[in-house]
């Protein structure tokens, strides 16, 4: 357990709690607040102000006034970029900072937070800040007279809505784009997680965005996130979480005014370990691919299919793995793993090592609760599990790992595909054309070979079939913020 010497006192000061509207910090029109909670204690860590439809409105009335005149439609695109870097710098200055909000607000270990989360989102914001005055049309040669050439234009006013497992980050994926494209936007961060998105608010704001370019609306999703989704001002809708929900906004854009959806939603992501891997680095690599984030990540590497001539050894060394996992304070430097980030995500994950055990797969390590207050749980490792039981067909979200036995590639491959999903899959081998097979086999947005959660801006994520709509990240996520426009001229 932890020595004093390793746990750092969080100094972070909330500052942040009121909804961004226009520029101006506000109630919501209601006058509601909901608290906000720390998971490791389960205790109230501030109010906030909790936005519904009526703020929605405003909120879309003031991106759509500068998205159509104002200092942002003025702008060139290269003071976007300009103001863009602008914020990542600012966001650099604060890490620390936010690196602490995001641990206490959300129960993910501080130093992870810190190193991944900080990290990729200021990535995230430079990457796009460098694409917004890189953004061109091609010239094209048609029949006839005519000179016909092609414009991508912001979509326009974008609604945004995030969940909480990377409150920081999926902030970045949502905006970086949108303000590089010079979309504006109204952003709803998760209700579980909304202080680090209010942060940004204020860097936002002190970096010189002009009002209205980004609203941010804490608040619950059947009521400010469905009115995001059903306005018939909103031109795009942006929505990173469940499938459940996924199926609802898509809806929502269906009943209202057809506007864009992309959408990045759940996974059930194959992890396949052949016997001629670096089984060390293989076991290691699994252990990270599923606990990593205290196993609360869309892509988490949730169905990991082992060769059957490697099985027993493998199995045996990745339970001594997670009993070794450091569960605990985040603050704790020593910490690899928090609290689930709610009562609800506690109540759902113990659900599941309860089915778990009801269907006869064989745990070997974890199961329980830790401690009696905050919402932390056992790393837990489900050997023999089999492909139709609950556990390996549905989104556990925790730190659950379910290790399945394969023989061969063709079985593994049609076994990894028998999914609704499609979001990630990896595979660990040092035999490139088995590497090769997988890689072109597995139905999935994004393939790893040796490792894993290997994340860029850069390199563009998303799901196959129910695990999303189009892609974020790199040029394919750009995409999704602009619409093409082609100008006819006779000559
Ligand atoms: P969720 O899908 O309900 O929440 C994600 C976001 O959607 C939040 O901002 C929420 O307020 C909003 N939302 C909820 N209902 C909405 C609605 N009707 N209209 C518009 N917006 C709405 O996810 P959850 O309940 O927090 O978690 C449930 C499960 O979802 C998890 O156990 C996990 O399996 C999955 N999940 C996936 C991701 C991901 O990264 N893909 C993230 C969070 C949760
Ligand atoms: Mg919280």
């Amino acid at each position: 357990m932890a020595t004093a010497t390793t746990v750092i006192e969080p100094k972070v000061k909330v500052t942040a709690t009121k909804l961004l509207i226009n520029g101006k910090w506000v109630d919501a029109a209601s006058g509601k607040t909901f608290p906000t909670i720390n998971p490791s204690t389960g205790e109230v860590i501030t109010q906030v102000a909790e936005a519904d439809a009526a703020d929605v409105d405003k909120a879309v009335a003031a991106a759509r006034a500068a998205f159509e005149k104002g200092a942002w439609r003025k702008m060139s695109a290269s003071a976007r970029g300009v103001l863009m870097n602008k914020l990542a710098d600012l966001i650099e200055k604060h890490a620390e900072e936010l690196a602490e909000l995001e641990s206490l607000d959300n129960g993910k270990p501080y130093q992870v937070a810190l190193a991944a989360d900080l990290q990729l989102t200021i990535a995230c914001y430079r990457y796009y800040a460098g694409w917004a005055d890189k953004i061109q049309g091609k010239t094209i040669p048609v029949q006839g007279r005519y000179f016909t050439y092609t414009k991508h234009e912001p979509v326009g006013v974008v609604g945004q809505i995030i969940p909480w497992n990377f409150p920081l980050l999926m902030q970045a994926w949502k905006l970086a784009p949108a303000l590089a494209a010079g979309c504006t936007s109204v952003l709803k961060p998760a209700e579980q997680t909304p202080l680090t998105a209010l942060r940004v608010g204020e860097l936002m704001m002190e970096a010189g965005f002009p009002d209205g370019v980004v609203n941010i609306l804490p608040g619950y999703g059947p009521t400010a996130g469905a009115a995001i989704a059903r306005h018939m001002d909103v031109d795009k809708v942006a929505f990173t979480g469940s499938t459940e929900v996924g199926h609802l906004i898509m809806r929502g854009a269906a009943d209202s005014n057809l506007k864009r959806v992309t959408l990045e939603l759940g996974g059930k992501s194959p992890n396949i370990v052949f016997a001629d891997a670096d089984m060390d680095k293989a076991i290691e690599g699994a252990h990270f691919a599923l606990f990593f984030n205290q196993g609360q990540c869309c892509c988490a590497g949730s169905r990991l299919f082992v060769e059957e001539k490697c099985y027993d050894e493998f199995v045996a060394k990745s339970v001594e793995r997670a009993k070794k996992r450091t569960v605990g304070n985040p603050f704790d430097k020593k910490t690899e793993q928090g609290p689930q980030v709610d009562q609800d995500q506690f109540n759902k994950v113990m659900g599941y090592i309860e089915t778990g055990k009801k269907e006869n797969a064989k745990l070997l390590a974890g199961g329980n609760r830790v401690g009696d207050k905050g919402y932390f749980i056992e790393p837990t490792v489900f050997a023999d599990v089999q492909d139709n039981m609950t556990i390996a067909r549905e989104e556990i979200f925790g730190p659950v790992m379910s290790i399945l036995k394969f023989k061969d590639i063709s079985e593994v491959v049609e076994r990894a595909n028998k999914s609704v999903y499609g979001l990630a899959a990896a595979v660990w081998t040092q035999d490139i054309t088995k590497a090769h097979a997988i890689a072109d086999g597995v139905r999935a947005g994004t393939v790893w070979v040796n490792c894993y959660d290997v994340f860029d801006a850069a390199a563009p994520f998303g799901g196959f079939k129910q695990s999303g709509l189009g892609r974020e990240l790199g040029e394919y996520g750009l995409a999704n913020y602009t619409e093409v426009k082609t100008v006819t001229v006779k000559l």
